[in-house]
């Protein structure tokens, strides 16, 4: 095959895969380019690892699928960094430091009035750690961009300080690793992990709440990291002295610095994020359609996504072009959609059928492999998707007691992060639980 067959033949694999997969379809698809293309591989290379990263966790499955129906051949398809003519970063060895969302830079932030506190201080504790407001405390409701703002301050710091040592985590993953570390005797190390970062973000630190030992152990990284002059930023739903059972010393802290509020985005500033993320997407939205999307969808802007997914899903399905009216008829399903919460039966379904088990095996005493794997991903998809108690979910499976849940939940979290082939594991099946709610 000559150069220009396979590029025109990866390009088709392209828009295929974009068409599988509206939700993850990216503009910066168009710089990708084929590495090798030899028989039951396509090599893919990507301008740099955070797209790796989010293509191996999102994309595995609709580019495979789109290359195997373009090709007509079973694929393998590997992403990897490189070919997009900057031999550079081809080069650059994977720069360590925290994972960041490649989506959730400053440039992919819009600025409002809702949010233009909380957006500036973050840029300006990005420009100089430590230096500026410390610590730095993000609040509002959840789908607010909270998390987005954290990933930029982080891409923004590691991009202007090369070397910088930022850890970024959610606090349940901080209390995970730090009861870990005392089980496993190795709080030293811990201790020197976090107490020696340039920069510690921890996302969601209501969750402190749940474990008491875990307090004192934040107090004292608090402690080690503010008198170092090295930079902390928080996040959390709400502000430092609302959240319950959060001790004294640690909400006074929290006020030390500043304290951003992040409030739902009005109008306009809806309208303006919803032509960022069509645009982010390679997808053209006219403004009628934007204005539409921004009335239907008030509270969340994760939900403000969802529904242009949602829309652009239906006019690919359908091969009909975008107009009001299909709009409508998309967003009518995502509204039913939206208030059916998942049930943790749900979950048992889409898990048992994905293993071929079955639902007695998941409550049974067994412990081999084939079983406790599936069993240990139903306790962490019922915890992160539905909003039932560990003892619940132990319940549901068989009468298991707190504590085995919560080993579960840090184990596949941990999986999760060290291998991308349990992320995408996750990602498929939590694609199959959502849309048990579509039919
Ligand atoms: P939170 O952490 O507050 O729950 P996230 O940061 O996860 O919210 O944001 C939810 C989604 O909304 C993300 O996809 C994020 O990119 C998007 N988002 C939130 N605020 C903005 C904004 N001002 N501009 C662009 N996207 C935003
Ligand atoms: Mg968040």
């Amino acid at each position: 095959m000559s150069v220009r067959e396979v590029e025109s033949i990866f390009a088709d694999i392209v828009e295929r895969a974009r068409a599988l997969d509206p939700a993850n379809a990216r503009k910066w698809f168009d710089e990708l380019k084929v590495i090798h293309f030899d028989g039951g591989a396509i090599g893919i290379g990507c301008p740099d690892e955070a797209n790796v990263r989010f293509l191996d966790q999102n994309c595995k499955t609709s580019f495979t699928r789109a290359a195997q129906q373009i090709t007509g051949h079973l694929v393998t398809v590997e992403f990897l960094v490189g070919g997009t003519g900057d031999s550079r970063q081809a080069e650059q060895a994977p720069r360590p430091g925290p994972a960041l969302h490649p989506d959730y830079t400053f440039d992919n932030f819009v600025v409002g009035p809702s949010n233009r506190l909380a957006h500036a201080s973050c840029v300006a504790v990005s420009q100089s750690l430590g230096a500026t407001y410390n610590p730095l405390f993000l609040y509002g409701n959840a789908g607010l961009g909270k998390t987005h703002l954290l990933h930029a301050v982080c891409h923004e710091a590691r991009h202007r300080v090369g070397g910088a040592a930022i850890q970024l985590l959610s606090c349940e993953e901080f209390v995970n690793r730090f009861i870990r570390a005392i089980e496993q005797g190795n709080l030293t190390e811990f201790h020197s992990q976090f107490r020696t970062a340039d920069a510690l973000v921890v996302d969601d630190v209501q969750f402190l709440r749940e474990r008491e030992g875990s307090q004192e152990e934040f107090f004292h990284t608090f402690n080690a990291l503010y008198n170092n002059g090295k930079q902390i930023i928080l996040s959390a739903d709400s502000p430092p002295a609302e959240i319950p059972s959060l001790e004294d010393r640690l909400t006074s802290r929290f006020n030390w610095g500043l304290v951003a509020r992040i409030d739902p985005p009005g109008y306009e500033t809806r309208v303006a994020i919803v032509q960022k993320k069509a645009h982010l997407r390679g997808l053209p939205v006219d403004d009628e359609i934007a204005g539409y999307i921004a009335r239907q969808v008030q509270a969340n802007i994760r939900e403000l996504e969802g529904a242009l997914t949602t829309i652009y899903a239906l006019a690919t399905t359908m091969h009909e072009p975008v107009t009001l009216d299909l709009a409508r008829r998309a967003l009518e399903g995502q509204i039913k959609l939206a208030t059916k919460p998942i049930s943790i039966t749900d979950i048992i379904e889409v898990v048992t059928q994905y293993f071929d088990v079955r639902l007695t095996d998941l409550q049974s005493k067994r412990r081999s492999q084939s079983i406790t794997v599936p069993r240990q991903i139903c306790m962490y998809l019922a915890r992160t998707l539905t909003k039932h108690s560990l003892e619940e979910i132990g319940g549901h499976l068989g009468g298991r007691d707190h504590t085995t849940v919560m080993h579960a939940c840090a184990k596949i979290d941990e999986e999760r992060q060290s291998d991308p082939k349990m992320q995408a594991l996750l990602n498929e099946l939590t694609k199959q639980i959502t849309q048990t709610f579509l039919v």
